[in-house]
């Protein structure tokens, strides 16, 4: 069966949705494919679920700017759908003194990434906020706050479906081709559908690469490698002792093992940051200790029988443990003679917090092209 239409999105993660129902939503056609039943079932359920201020990415980077775009928009969305969050507030705690200039650091960064509405905790302050938190000073982010990701997909993808646009799931695409002025995808299938389209996106999250490179025509060189780094969570037993997300100076790879709140108060750590060969999200307890003593630098009562393994998430990289760490890649295959193809790569955190920042900048691409 060989399909003719507008506009295909590739992967219903919060990405590719948040895309399908813009593009549908601004007048195109579009198809929405998944290799999975259900939208969100891989890096958009497996995460902290922070939407966040904007405070660590390099002012002018993509993740910048589409992070506190993004944070606006999604507060505002979320606000009128109903979706549950909570503007908790995040404070980032320097444990030593020399740790206080990393804080300096974000403050300057923040203010000129647009997050400007920081303040300075002091030792007293910050004891007051948060008395089981031992730590020399902090930065206290008020616009940081968590949301229930899979509600925030659930209308996603039914503002998508409202729209008219069609939303097909166990559709994995298996290969494609650059044609003249369209992209040929074939799927995986009991039909071995073939569609036929003049805009794809290719939002595949940690298999996006994978196939970009499937898709005959388009220049292999231009495919990043992809690299994975696993993050474990542990949830803590009990009653939460925080009132606030709780964050360390940030480590090589991620932003060091935190403390989140979901919705009802419980507290979880993580994630920690392990590079593997391979997407496998089996939780691996064996690093238990090293988690105890990260928490412990800022929450000294934490015992390591209150840590229950909680579950993984793999960050989507594009840059390898000993590389600088990437921006968002937006890539537009115009620029590389397949004309309708855009590819996201590295679409790791703050990638949910973004996600309708994201979407808009790649509607304008398609828009314009
Ligand atoms: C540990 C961790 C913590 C994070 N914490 C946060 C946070 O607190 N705040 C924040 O803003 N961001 C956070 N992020 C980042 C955020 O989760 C991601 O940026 C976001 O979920 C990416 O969404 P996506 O749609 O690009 O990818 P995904 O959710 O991976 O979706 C891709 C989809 O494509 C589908 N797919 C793949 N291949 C095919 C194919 N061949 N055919 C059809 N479908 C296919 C997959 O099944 C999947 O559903 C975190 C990420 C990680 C790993």
């Amino acid at each position: 069966m060989t399909v003719d239409v507008d506009c295909v999105v590739i992967g219903a993660g919060v990405v590719g949705l948040a895309i399908a129902r813009a593009l549908q939503q601004s007048g195109r056609d579009v198809i929405l494919l998944e290799k999975e039943r259900s939208f969100g079932t891989e890096t958009s359920s497996r995460n902290s679920e922070v939407i966040h201020a904007g405070i660590y990415y390099p002012p002018g980077s993509l993740k910048a700017e589409l992070c506190v775009r993004g944070r606006d928009l999604l507060y505002a969305y979320c606000g009128a759908r109903g979706v549950p969050h909570a503007r908790l507030g995040k404070i980032i705690v320097a444990t030593t003194a020399t740790e206080v200039p990393t804080l300096e650091r974000y403050l300057a960064t923040a203010r000129t990434n647009g997050a400007d509405d920081l303040e300075w905790l002091d030792t007293t302050r910050l004891q007051a906020f948060e008395p089981a938190v031992h730590a020399v000073c902090g930065l206290l982010s008020p616009s940081t706050g968590i949301i229930d990701s899979h509600a925030y997909m659930r209308a996603l993808s039914d503002d998508f479906t409202m729209a008219g646009g069609e939303f097909i799931r166990a559709s994995p695409v298996s290969s494609g081709r650059v044609l003249h002025g369209q992209i040929e995808l074939c799927l995986a299938d009991d039909e071995a559908t073939v569609i036929k389209a003049r805009a794809v996106v290719n939002s595949g999250g940690l298999y996006a690469p994978n196939i970009a490179a499937a898709i005959e025509g388009f220049p292999r060189e231009h495919v990043p490698c992809p690299r994975y780094a696993i993050g474990h969570y542990y949830v803590l037993a009990g009653r939460s002792p925080f009132r606030h997300l709780v964050y360390p100076v940030a480590g090589n790879g991620g932003l060091g093992v935190h403390v989140t709140l979901d919705l009802s108060g419980a507290a979880r750590f993580g994630p920690d940051v392990r590079w593997r060969d391979s997407i496998d999200y089996e939780f691996d307890d064996s690093q238990r200790e090293a988690f105890v003593e990260a928490i412990r630098t800022y929450y000294p009562d934490m015992e390591a029988k209150d840590l229950r393994p909680g579950y993984t998430g793999i960050r989507p990289k594009v840059s390898g443990p000993e590389e600088p760490s990437h921006d968002f890649y937006i890539q537009n295959g115009a620029d590389y003679g397949a004309a309708g193809l855009i590819n996201l790569f590295g679409i790791e955190s703050p990638g949910l917090t973004a996600s309708l920042a994201i979407a808009e900048r790649v509607c304008a691409l398609i828009q314009a092209g």
